[in-house]
């Protein structure tokens, strides 16, 4: 029996694995970290004394490839989060705080009324959003959007920079498009936010390797693949510190692996070359999570460093994206000044708890046209090789949504195959 290789154990490679085996594949997992889950990952810290997350992670219950993932591995009912389409937000500068919940449907009754619509916006001005189905090429989220009111400024911005992970100036409207087209755009039934209750590792990553385990895949952990050696017109065998695998004809290879790890080991492949950072700062403390978004379990702030807040059993967890501007700042410059905003939201101008600093430098590749342009198809000019992973060309921007339906897109083309 053929055996399929997935080189890289994040989310992009569990799915392919778990696509893989559920056809029957005989399926070998390599990872070079010592556990999988790559970007997506929880972890004991001794600074902390207890597990957290690499980084706060959101969806929404329009992620449906996520969600499938979940309900794959049983691990749905390990999420939480409010269970209806409810984002409560604070604008820092006024401390004036509100919610939206979208109407369930198509119909978007929420923006009729003043009173459930954010304040300080009309109807109207909403129109701008359905632009971003006609966006061109190159057009940034500036250029559809605009980048003024009270809607951009508590909405669009805030959304499109975690989406994108980017800077609006920069950030490619049409990668933005197909969020909003999946989530908001259907309405609220695929606005349900929701987040791993317990960590993102047992959510997602530990049940999947449990999954694969009970149909037989080798995991192979502390395993990297250095090199790739081409037979003709096939891939003939990887290279790893301990020795190379070969592969007989019939044998396929899944590459999920970040970008630039791919481009080293396949000369010739082009890949996105610019990077986002996004800062998630750790507080460990038990203040009492404001009545108005616990029934969230987060918030997002307006007008501040600080992005969205999780709070979770002991832990206030923050979240900063397209942080390329901060990144090298001293993580305890970076903590002062994200404290200052958690402590006007929780209103506890207490000194700063313990904490920790998380700096993912190189989170997502940065969702401009330019890079854009650069990311590659799943198929190779190999016929047993496919690429998988969140920076090849879904039409996604890099999230939990587009890593799965490459890897499960991989795995389709070479059983395909
Ligand atoms: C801080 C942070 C917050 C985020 N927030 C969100 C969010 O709120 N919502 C959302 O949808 N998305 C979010 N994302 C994005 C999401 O985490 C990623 O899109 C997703 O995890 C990428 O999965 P992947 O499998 O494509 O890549 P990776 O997770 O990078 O997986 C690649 C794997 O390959 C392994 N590897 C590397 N080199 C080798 C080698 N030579 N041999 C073998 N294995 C190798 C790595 O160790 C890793 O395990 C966030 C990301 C970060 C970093």
């Amino acid at each position: 029996m053929s055996t399929t290789h997935v080189i890289g154990a994040g989310l992009a490679g569990l799915a392919a694995a778990l696509t893989l085996s559920a056809a029957g594949r005989r399926v070998t997992l390599h990872e070079a970290g010592p556990a999988a889950g790559g970007r997506c990952r929880s972890y004991f810290d001794r600074g902390l004394g207890c597990r957290i997350d690499n980084g706060n992670h959101l969806l929404l219950s329009g992620n449906l490839a996520a969600m499938a993932f979940l309900d794959e591995v049983g691990a749905r009912d390990t999420m939480g989060g409010p269970g209806e389409p409810f984002f409560p937000f604070m604008d820092l500068a006024c401390a004036e705080t509100w919610s939206i919940s979208p109407s369930a449907g198509r119909m978007p009754w929420w923006l009729l009324r003043r009173k459930t619509r954010i304040p300080g916006t009309r109807l109207r001005d909403h129109l701008a959003i359905l632009k971003l189905a006609r966006a061109g090429a190159a057009d940034t989220v500036h250029s559809v959007l605009g980048r003024s009111g009270e809607l951009y400024r508590r909405l669009l911005e805030p959304l499109a920079i975690s989406a994108l992970n980017t800077r609006p100036d920069t950030a490619l409207a049409r990668l933005l498009a197909p969020i909003i087209a999946e989530t908001l755009l259907r309405g609220g039934a695929h606005c349900i936010p929701t987040f791993p209750r317990d960590g993102l590792s047992e959510s997602f990553i530990d049940p999947a390797v449990e999954t694969l385990k009970s149909r037989g895949a080798t995991i192979r952990l502390a395993s990297r693949a250095v090199s790739l050696r081409v037979g003709g017109e096939r891939l003939a065998a990887i290279g790893f510190s301990d020795g190379e695998i070969e592969l007989p004809p019939g044998d396929g290879v899944v590459m999920a692996v970040p970008a630039w790890v791919a481009a080293d080991l396949l000369p010739g492949l082009t890949t996105p070359n610019a990077f986002e950072a996004i800062l998630n700062i750790h507080y460990k403390t038990d203040a009492a999570t404001p009545e108005v978004w616990a029934r969230a379990g987060f918030c997002g702030l307006i007008g501040g460093t600080a992005e969205w807040v999780f709070a979770k059993p002991g832990i206030v967890s923050v979240t900063v994206s397209a942080a390329n501007h901060l990144v090298d700042l001293p993580a305890d410059e970076i903590a002062t000044r994200v404290w200052a905003d958690v402590a006007i939201a929780y209103g506890v101008p207490g000194p700063m708890p313990p904490v920790r600093v998380v700096k993912e430098k190189r989170a997502t590749f940065a969702a401009t046209a330019e890079q854009e342009a650069r990311r590659p198809a799943s198929r190779t000019h190999l016929q047993n090789l496919m690429l998988a992973g969140d920076w090849t060309a879904t039409g996604l921007p890099a999230t939990i949504e587009g890593a799965i339906r490459s890897g499960r897109n991989a795995a389709q083309h070479l059983l395909a195959a």
